[in-house]
């Protein structure tokens, strides 16, 4: 669907901050002696030797757990990796409390020793990968560095340096973030339904009260108050900030699908806007935390029909849209639908992030390059939450499969060398715009998930370049260090190898 967020990246005046004190930090002398690319090499093979040690301890300890008859403390020693499919990208969602879960007093004497061994292993393995994200961070290998601290907080949520450099502190022996623990102490507590309430309202609140104007209303009284947008409700999440016609529920809802996009983009996309020695600050425990910025501002209608009618006025392309992020106002627009799968939601709330975390040039993507702008956006859009986890690409993600067949069928395909060339206005009157997106889509999930992320930091770098409109045509080959006709090889051999890319791993 064309957006017409894609038809005016206007000049957004981006003060945001990022969210990281300043501290100015040289790389290590001794560390630079070396090639960082053999030293990058290590690294990896580091990672990948601490994961294969790691998966034959578990086994081992579920085999163990078979001997004594212990069969749910073996599949919960076996289930301890997680799903792993390369093509992907997860985050684990964290339990608020802190501590492993308490065995029950009359728990066997094997159980006892079980839960010993299978916490020990998880809290060695999370302090070593740890390390070694502190090591890829000045190596300058975040997305490394980043993945290695995921597997660290997925092997044990508990380890205090991992959690801090994700943003949590412990409050009444719960894992928070500086945001929440604010909100705790004004009184206030979340509910998923209703959000941050006063602890003394939740109960009249699921009775069916609403405290509005100083005074308890019915809930009827309340959603007819708010028939206006410009009178609705006004949800505030920790980094967003969400008007709502529908109901307080439904900007709740929102709120926290768009809370989950945040934590995702933050962690992929760290590098766009924190510089390398706040990164590396962050990795190494020193980093002090600012109060966030500005909200993202969201406004979101009723339905189709409010939608239409309240920004016709204001942009008249609106008919076409399904939603839009606007960047000269700073806000994105969407409507509530049954049949939404919030694809254009995480699309949409995916530009206004990479317009709002930092400056942003108003010729971003206008000369060339304009396809990576679309396709990291067409990515996001492939958002999941499975089994415990946050996910992002795999090839089973429709995107994919249209990226797929396009080139394996079709046989469309323009060649790096002369897409990279392409600016916003080439590509938007273009007629082929469809099949140009599904390439750029297939594109994109190549330059993440390609050779375990070979290019994923390449790519991040990408995208800041085009945003601040510091890129040429030449940029993509001398990021990667491959050259165009290069990556074209490549990437039509992960696209035909399709889900073996996994299981050769
Ligand atoms: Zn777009």
């Amino acid at each position: 669907m064309l957006q017409l967020g894609i038809m005016n990246p206007l000049s957004p005046k981006t003060s945001r901050r990022v969210f990281f004190a300043l501290i100015s930090l040289a790389l290590g002398g001794a560390l630079l002696l070396f090639p960082l690319s053999l030293l990058a090499d290590e690294l990896a093979r580091t990672a990948q030797e601490l994961k294969s040690k790691y998966a034959a301890e578990l086994n081992q300890l579920a085999s163990w757990c078979d001997e004594k008859g212990l069969k749910a403390e073996a599949r919960k020693t076996r289930n301890a990796l997680g799903p792993h499919d390369p093509m992907k990208f997860y985050v684990p969602a964290l339990p608020a409390e802190a501590g492993p879960p308490k065995l029950p007093p009359d728990a066997p004497p094997a159980v006892v020793e079980w839960d010993q061994k299978f916490n020990r292993l998880r809290k060695e393995q999370a302090a070593a990968l740890n390390e070694l994200a502190r090591r890829a961070m000045r190596s300058n290998r975040p997305g490394l560095a980043l993945e290695s601290a995921l597997d660290a907080i997925r092997a044990n949520p508990d380890n205090e340096s991992v959690r801090r450099l994700f943003g949590y502190q412990k409050y009444q022996n719960q894992w928070r973030t500086v945001y929440e623990v604010k909100k705790l102490r004004q009184g206030l507590v979340w509910t998923d339904k209703f959000g941050w309430l006063p602890k003394a309202y939740v109960k009249r609140y699921e009775e069916g009260r609403r405290f509005c104007n100083n005074k308890w209303i019915t809930s009827a009284e309340d959603a007819a108050a708010r028939r206006d947008i410009d009178a609705g409700w006004l949800v505030e999440t920790e980094h967003y900030a969400i008007r709502t016609n529908h109901s307080l529920e439904a900007g709740v809802a929102l709120g926290q699908k768009l809370e989950r996009l945040y934590l995702l983009w933050s962690q992929l996309f760290i590098r766009y806007f924190a510089t390398e020695d706040d990164v590396i600050a962050l990795f190494d425990g020193r980093a002090k935390t600012q109060p966030p910025g500005r909200r993202h501002l969201v406004v979101y209608y009723r339905d189709r029909a409010d939608y239409l009618d309240s920004l016709k006025e204001i942009f008249p392309d609106i008919e076409i849209s399904v939603g839009f992020y606007q960047s000269r106002l700073r806000t994105a627009y969407f409507y509530a639908d049954e049949k939404n799968d919030f694809r254009t939601l995480y699309h949409e709330a995916t530009h206004q992030l990479f317009h709002e975390s930092r400056p942003v040039s108003p010729k971003a993507g206008k000369l060339a390059n304009f396809w990576i702008t679309e396709g990291i956006a067409l990515y996001m859009e492939s958002l999941q939450v499975r089994d415990g986890f946050y996910e992002l690409g795999g090839f089973d993600d429709q995107r994919m499969i249209a990226a797929r067949y396009r080139l394996l069928n079709d046989r469309f395909y323009v060649p790096l060398s002369e897409l990279a060339g392409y600016g916003m206005e080439k590509i938007q009157k273009d007629p082929r715009i469809a099949t140009l997106y599904s390439q750029a889509a297939g594109l994109t999930h190549f330059l993440i998930h390609y050779d375990r992320g070979r290019y994923r930091d390449a790519l991040v770098s990408y995208l800041s370049a085009v945003y601040s409109a510091q890129d040429t045509e030449h940029t993509l080959p001398k990021l990667t260090g491959a050259k165009f006709e290069e990556l074209d090889q490549q990437y039509k051999e992960f696209m035909a190898k399709g889900d073996g890319n996994s299981s050769s791993k």
